[in-house]
């Protein structure tokens, strides 16, 4: 008999993945040039080239005992200070080797964050909607999910709920920016808003509250947007990083997790994290991977190729009707669903053999999402359908 823990998961198989199979079924009834799926955030965008000849050449140079070999459970020391530097370059910081724990990507990154910091019963506060995952990481250490109500004018961080749901409790708050599924960016002035609030209220409490930033679309922001580098703002602030997006690699399981100097008993943390990462069973990050991102810090995503997907989307969607944020990062669309329950328009929309995650799996009814990582021709093909899926609502 499997574990009490486990069944309430059996039952609600993520929609996100269930998506994603009825894709496979359509393209199997229809042919997959007349589907069009937009439910999962799988870049299309192939990873860049020099990721392949980094491969090829570490293969060919270097020693296979240490390409394949074991390593420190934090990585390889000097595939954490390519990262630092470039880091360092990029945003003004002064990581080392030291601050930097190599993971399985940024869900395990999030994992050893919250292994390393959560007591059972212990609040993490979250901003819906959110990447409902983090409600099951928050689990697996018997720590407690805690709701922030949606802004639904802006889907900024609603910072007057999250003040009313600090409390004593609270042991970390998730913030993910730019932000899947809504595709806003949190900008300067906010993030310092938000770092204001966590000083007052560490105080007020007298402990440690930290900060997760989750920023697997760092490098996705669109229309001149910054994404503030949160380490600068707040203290307790670790960062949650990911290849999966930036380098189209998430079937290489390959991120990373910041804890700088400046993070409460940061020895104790850093080491802390480094067992996490060692006794959830990953021991280390996959090495050749490392060591393959670690010759491509400076490799950049084809940012035009989704920023043209991204305007044709909206441009052609708000034509038609719908009502959508506009999106300034990330490759997701939110738009607000024409009728009250979300899944009925889910529902009318596959008629037209279109694909879209409720807003429910993101924990905001009311809306859906559309991941716009798909080829440019597929959206130019969608919009005649999605016209069609608008007349009902005429
Ligand atoms: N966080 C967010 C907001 C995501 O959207 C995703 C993946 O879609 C992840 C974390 C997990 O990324 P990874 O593939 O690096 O585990």
């Amino acid at each position: 008999m499997i574990a009490e823990k486990m069944k309430p998961y059996l039952k609600n198989n993520s929609a996100i993945r269930m998506m994603f199979e009825e894709g496979k079924r359509l393209a199997a009834q229809y042919g997959p040039e007349n589907v069009y799926d937009f439910s999962l955030g799988n870049p299309n965008v192939p990873a860049p080239a020099k990721l392949k000849d980094a491969i090829v050449d570490i293969l060919n140079e270097v020693d296979p005992v240490v390409v394949h070999g074991y390593m420190s459970n934090a990585g390889f020391p000097e595939v954490r200070k390519a990262i630092a530097d470039n880091l360092n370059a990029r945003y003004g910081t002064a990581f080392t080797e030291n601050n930097l724990i190599m993971t399985v990507g940024a869900g395990s990154a999030l994992n050893v964050c919250l292994k390393t910091l959560v007591n059972p019963g212990e609040e993490v506060i979250v901003f819906a909607p959110y990447f409902l995952e983090y409600g099951a990481y928050v689990r697996n250490y018997d720590g407690v999910l805690v709701e922030v109500a949606p802004d639904t004018e802006t889907f900024q961080l609603n910072l007057a709920d999250f003040k009313e749901k600090l409390s004593e409790k609270t042991k970390a708050v998730i913030i993910n920016n730019p932000h899947n599924p809504t595709g806003v960016v949190y900008n300067e002035e906010t993030i310092r808003a938000l770092a204001e609030i966590l000083k007052e209220k560490q105080e007020a409490y007298g402990h440690a509250i930290y900060l997760l930033s989750d920023e697997p679309y760092r490098e996705l922001a669109f229309d001149g947007a910054t994404v503030p580098f949160v380490t600068k703002y707040y203290d307790n602030t670790m960062v949650v990083y990911s290849y999966s997006k930036s380098l189209s690699l998430p079937g290489e399981r390959i991120g990373y997790v910041v804890i700088p100097d400046e993070v409460e008993d940061s020895a104790d943390t850093i080491a802390a994290a480094t067992i996490a990462n060692r006794i959830s069973g990953c021991v280390n990050a996959p090495s050749l991977i490392q060591l393959a991102v670690a010759r491509c810090v400076d490799a950049e995503v084809d940012l035009g190729y989704y920023d043209r997907n991204r305007r044709t989307l909206y441009e052609g969607l708000t034509k038609l009707g719908f009502t959508c944020v506009k999106p300034e990062g990330a490759f997701y669309l939110w738009l607000k669903s024409p009728e009250e329950d979300e899944r009925q328009f889910v529902e009318k929309a596959k008629k037209y053999n279109i694909l879209m995650v409720p807003g429910r799996s993101f924990a905001c009814p009311g809306y859906v999402r559309l991941a716009y990582c798909v080829s440019y021709e597929k959206i130019v093909k969608a919009l005649p359908e999605f016209a069609k899926l608008a007349k009902e609502y005429a």
